[in-house]
């Protein structure tokens, strides 16, 4: 079982470079039992996503205008 640091590094090196089958159970396993990993996690993925949205200002939904009185 991995600790919560071990599990919050993992979670980055998934997001940099990706983890083997063994890294990415333990990871897994984990983020089943622990909702702070859980929460961790998504917080990780939104900011990246955001990140990304930020660095193609194009593609964002909300960069058109609804009502265009
Ligand atoms: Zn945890």
């Amino acid at each position: 079982m991995l600790t919560c640091k071990e599990t919050t590094e993992l979670l980055s090196k998934e997001a940099d470079e990706g983890l083997n089958l063994r890294e990415s159970l333990d990871m897994r396993l984990h983020i089943l039992m622990c909702s702070a990993c859980r929460n961790y996690r998504s917080n990780v993925q939104f900011l990246r996503r955001a990140c990304r949205s930020a660095a193609t200002p194009d593609q964002s939904p909300d960069a058109a205008p609804k009502d265009a009185r």
